[in-house]
C-alpha cells in the first residue's frame, strides 16, 4: 500500500459513487469540528488528502451538500454518503472521507483538528493535535512528517 504506483478503489455505501485513488495521501486527518460531526453523524471525521488529479471519481455524479459554501462537500446523490471534499482556498487538493476508502485501517489520522471542540470521550491515535484548524504554512512540514512515517 506504501507504493507510490499503488490505486486505493472506494465508494459511497451504496457504491454507486465510486473513487479510485492514485499512490499515498499526502496526509491524513480527523476533525472534531462540530460541522464534522453532524455530518459524519459522528464524533469526528476521517480524511485522507490527495492531489486533485490523483482521485477519479466514477459512476453517479456527486451533489454538493454541506453547508453549500466555498467549503464544497460532495455527497452521493443516492445513499447521500459525504464522499469527499473541496476547497478552493485549500488549492487543486481533494479530501476523501477516509472511511470511502478500502482498506481505510492504515488511514489512521496523523494528525487532529479542533480538539477545542472535541467531545470529551473520544481519543485517536493522532500525532499532533491542533485546537483549530492549523494554518495552511503548517501543511507541507506535516506532509513531510506523514511521508515519513509511512516510510517507517
Ligand atoms: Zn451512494
Ligand atoms: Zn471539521
Amino acid at each position: 500500500m506504501n507504493d507510490v504506483a499503488s490505486i486505493r478503489e472506494g465508494a459511497c455505501r451504496c457504491g454507486q459513487l465510486r473513487l479510485k485513488a492514485h499512490g499515498a495521501p499526502l496526509i491524513t486527518m480527523a476533525c472534531h469540528c462540530e460541522g464534522c460531526r453532524k455530518m459524519t453523524a459522528s464524533a469526528f471525521s476521517l480524511s485522507a488528502l490527495y492531489p486533485q488529479d490523483a482521485v477519479e471519481v466514477s459512476g453517479l455524479e456527486p451533489v454538493i451538500g454541506g453547508m453549500h459554501s466555498e467549503l464544497h462537500h460532495y455527497f452521493c446523490p443516492y445513499c447521500l454518503s459525504w464522499v469527499f471534499t473541496r476547497a478552493e482556498m485549500m488549492g487543486p487538493f481533494v479530501n476523501v472521507r477516509a472511511t470511502m476508502l478500502d482498506g481505510a485501517d492504515d488511514l489512521a489520522p496523523f494528525i487532529e483538528t479542533c480538539v477545542a471542540e472535541k467531545l470529551s470521550w473520544v481519543t485517536t491515535p493522532a500525532v499532533h493535535s491542533f485546537e483549530v484548524f492549523p494554518p495552511m504554512e503548517r501543511f507541507p512540514e506535516l506532509m513531510a512528517q506523514y511521508a515519513t512515517s509511512r516510510q517507517a
